[in-house]
């Protein structure tokens, strides 16, 4: 689950937030109760796209014979 980093424009708290990303747009509440908060922006590791794997695929050995026997 991502977490969000929240700044409380009040006191000035940052705190951190963990929720679904369906929910990342949602207010959250300063741990001091304050509810004037920014999200900040943060890289998160989730959502964004998965690396690509290394390598084309699709092998040079099992075409030719020396695994197929
Ligand atoms: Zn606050």
């Amino acid at each position: 689950m991502p977490r969000y980093d929240f700044r409380c424009r009040q006191c000035g708290e940052t705190f951190e937030v963990t929720r679904p990303m369906s929910e990342s747009g949602a207010p959250a509440d300063c741990p001091a109760g304050h509810d004037d908060t920014v999200r900040l922006l943060t890289t998160v590791a989730v959502g964004g796209r998965s690396p690509a794997p290394a390598g084309g695929g699709g092998g040079g050995c099992c075409g030719g014979g020396c695994c197929g026997g």
